[in-house]
């Protein structure tokens, strides 16, 4: 590994030269099924013609002319996502955290622009995940994401999840926002239900507060439909989005209503790079496919094949898999041995699955990936399965 590189990830050594539908290919032939879609993101596998085919015609065309001026394929995209979503109004930026981050300032700009700027504070719940930057970090709240990175952004106030009395007890006067992940993705796959998820929305009605839904992972029909707060029948203030917005472009969103997001006017948020030509050709063309008739439909057919295979490896290795969670294609097995030893004799069966938190590896295929590709993982699980199953029994009498 490159010396050159700052020593951010504990990379698994292993290096892909290109990518077709839900499999990646070393550059010596090697075959991987890509149950991890780059955590979340290439919602339509690799190397999609309709994507390639746009990108490299707007590669062509134009790249970046920045927001001094009018991008119409920015227009199209902010038009199409408020109509398939409770929001009024979008806006484009390059990242998750960036995203969480401009839907808190708007939050806290509503409050101000309504007189109110001593609402600033922000709840947010344990096992979150909203991102890397200094804000993002203090609402996250993880000790292991914090330390050693100075004193923590102040704003934002923390409570279990699924506790509503603990949430009752942390709004203040100064609460501007409630903040949540409807599956919480990188503490692993943790669902709210929908019941707490309809209580928060009424106590947010009740005491003057915007929900933000961080739909960064669930989005983008990663749970079977396109936002994950439809299963749920309430709708946000604010959602954000990035990770299969662009299919692997780089490019994330806020979306809002027209009341949350009025206290923005000109000068108020921006970024240089944020919804430039080429990331928003990319969220067209993602959004082309997601909104093909019975795409979504697919995905859930498909989806629930898949859990019921995986439950029915929880049968058959009930010393292995503890455990199979998620919803759509953001599924997670928690596992009985380390989710790290898990994660590696999958990599072993040429399976690509990610790390998340409470001891579990989230297998999140591409939502393209077919009901064959997904048999032909099954089958490498379950090898996977019984490899660590062999494993331990040989550990066992060696002891
Ligand atoms: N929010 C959620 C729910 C996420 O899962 C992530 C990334 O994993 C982020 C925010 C941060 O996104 P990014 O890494 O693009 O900044």
């Amino acid at each position: 590994m490159s010396e050159a590189l700052m020593s951010t990830y504990a990379r698994a050594d292993l290096a892909f030269e290109r990518g077709e539908g839900s499999y990646l290919y070393t550059a010596d032939g090697r075959r991987y099924l890509d149950f991890g879609s780059g955590i979340a993101v290439s919602a339509l596998g690799h190397s999609h013609p309709h994507l390639v085919k746009v990108i490299q015609e707007q590669a062509a065309k134009l790249w970046h002319t920045s927001n001094l001026y009018r991008i119409p394929e920015q227009e199209k995209l902010a038009e199409r996502l408020v109509a398939q979503s409770f929001a009024d109004k979008a806006f484009f930026c390059n990242s998750g955290a960036e995203a969480n981050e401009g839907a808190v300032k708007i939050a806290r700009k509503y409050w101000s622009s309504k007189g109110k700027p001593e609402k600033y504070r922000v709840i947010t719940f344990e096992g979150a995940f909203h991102g890397r930057t200094l804000a993002m970090l203090a609402a996250t709240n993880n000790k292991k994401y914090l330390d050693g990175f100075g004193p923590k952004v102040e704003g934002f106030d923390h409570v279990p999840l699924n506790d509503m009395a603990a949430l009752k007890a942390a709004i203040t006067p100064e609460t501007a926002a409630i903040m949540v992940e409807p599956i919480q993705g990188e503490g692993g796959i943790r669902a709210v239900p929908t019941e707490t998820l309809r209580a928060i929305r009424k106590l947010c009605d009740e005491h003057e507060l915007l929900l933000i839904l961080d739909e960064v992972q669930t989005g983008m029909g990663r749970t079977g439909k396109l936002f994950a707060y439809e299963w749920a029948g309430i709708t946000p203030d604010i959602m954000t989005l990035a990770k299969g917005l662009g299919g692997g472009f780089p490019v994330g969103a806020i979306l809002a209503t027209a009341e949350a997001a009025s206290g923005i006017a000109p000068g108020t948020h921006g970024t240089t790079f944020g919804g430039n030509v080429m990331a928003m050709a990319a969220g067209n063309a993602v959004l082309d496919i997601l909104l093909q008739p019975g795409f979504l439909d697919r995905v859930q057919k498909r989806s629930s094949y898949f859990r019921q295979q995986l439950a029915m490896l929880q049968d058959r290795y009930p010393d292995v898999i503890e455990e199979v969670r998620g919803q759509g294609f953001l599924l997670a097995v928690k596992t009985r041995l380390p989710n790290t030893d898990f994660q590696a004799a999958l990599r072993d069966e040429h399976v690509l699955g990610v790390t998340a938190g409470e001891n579990t590896v989230r297998l999140i295929p591409p939502l393209t990936t077919s009901e064959e590709d997904l048999a032909e993982g099954v089958k490498r699980i379950d090898a996977a399965c019984l490899r660590l199953r062999e494993a331990a029994k040989k550990a066992g009498a060696a002891k």
